[in-house]
C-alpha cells in the first residue's frame, strides 16, 4: 500500500509542529474582523478533520477563546496564527500560511467580505482610499495591546515571504510608521519576537495577534489589519512573490516582486 500524503507544517519557531494525513480540502480565506486582526491582513485555513490531525509538537501552542462557541490557536513563542477551532466540530481550520511545502490544494472561497479592510478588496483592484485624517486606533483582540498612530496609512504592502506567510498564517499586508508617533494605551500582553534577519515582529502574547514589525535597519511598520476602521490607505504592490503558498493566486492587478 502506498504511503498517504503527509503534510508538515508548525509556526516560525518550530515550538508548535504538526501533520495532516492525506490530500488537503480546499482553502477558505476569511475577511472576518477577528481574522483581520488576528493576522494582520485577513486569514486563510483549510478545514481538516480531527483523524487527519496530528499535533507532534505542543509547545508552544496557547490557545485564546475568541468567541463562545470557537479558539484560535497560536505560538506563545513567536506568534504565529496556526489553527480556528469550533466547539462543536470534528475538524480543525488549519492555516495555509504554516504549512512547510506544496500543499497541492486551492483556495476556493472569500468569506465575511463585506468585513475586508479599506485598502484592498478580495481579488480585485483596490478601492480608491479614502481621504482620512486624525489618528489611527490598532490593537490586538484580547485589549491586552492597544495603541494610536498617526494616519492615514496610505501605501500598503503585501508581502508574501517565508517568513510573513508564517507568522500571518497566510500573507502579511503592512505599511511604514515612524515608530515614535506610537502611542500605547495598553501593553501589557505585547510580546516580541527577534526573527532570524536581526528583525524584530510585535504580537499579543495572550491573543496571537499579529500588530508591527522593526527590521533590522529600524524600518518599522504596522500590520493594516490591526487597525479598527479605516485605514485611508491603498495595497500598492505584492513583494516577495517567488515565495507565495502554491493555493492561491494573485489576482488583484498590482504590480508583483519576485523578491523585494
Ligand atoms: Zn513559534
Ligand atoms: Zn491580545
Ligand atoms: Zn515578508
Amino acid at each position: 500500500m502506498p504511503d498517504q500524503d503527509i503534510h508538515g507544517g508548525g509556526c516560525h519557531c518550530g515550538a508548535v509542529r504538526f501533520e495532516v494525513t492525506g490530500s488537503l480540502p480546499a482553502f477558505t480565506a476569511c475577511h472576518c474582523s477577528q481574522c483581520r486582526t488576528w493576522s494582520g491582513h485577513y486569514w486563510a485555513a483549510a478545514p481538516v478533520p480531527h483523524a487527519a490531525f496530528r499535533l507532534t509538537c505542543g509547545d508552544g501552542l496557547a490557545w485564546h477563546r475568541s468567541s463562545n462557541h470557537a479558539r484560535r490557536g497560536f505560538c506563545r513563542d513567536c506568534g504565529a496564527s496556526l489553527f480556528w477551532q469550533d466547539d462543536a466540530e470534528a475538524q480543525i481550520a488549519v492555516a495555509g500560511g504554516a504549512f512547510d511545502g506544496p500543499t497541492s490544494s486551492r483556495l476556493t472561497r472569500h468569506i465575511f467580505t463585506d468585513c475586508a479592510g479599506d485598502y484592498y478588496t478580495p481579488a480585485a483592484p483596490p478601492p480608491l482610499a479614502t481621504p482620512r485624517s486624525g489618528r489611527l486606533t490598532a490593537g490586538c483582540l484580547c485589549g491586552g495591546v492597544s495603541f494610536t498612530l498617526p494616519g492615514p496609512a496610505r501605501a500598503v504592502t503585501a508581502c508574501h515571504c517565508h517568513q510573513c506567510r508564517r507568522l500571518s498564517g497566510h500573507f502579511s499586508a503592512s505599511f511604514d510608521v515612524d515608530d515614535a508617533q506610537l502611542s500605547y494605551t495598553a501593553r501589557e500582553t505585547l510580546k516580541s519576537y527577534r526573527t532570524a534577519g536581526g528583525g524584530e515582529r510585535g504580537f499579543c502574547g495572550a491573543c496571537g495577534a499579529s500588530l508591527w514589525f522593526r527590521a533590522r535597519d529600524g524600518g518599522f511598520s504596522v500590520e493594516a489589519g490591526c487597525i479598527r476602521g479605516a485605514t485611508g490607505g491603498q495595497l500598492e504592490e505584492h513583494i516577495f512573490t517567488s515565495e507565495k503558498g502554491d493555493y492561491y493566486e494573485i489576482a488583484d492587478g498590482l504590480p508583483q516582486h519576485p523578491e523585494w
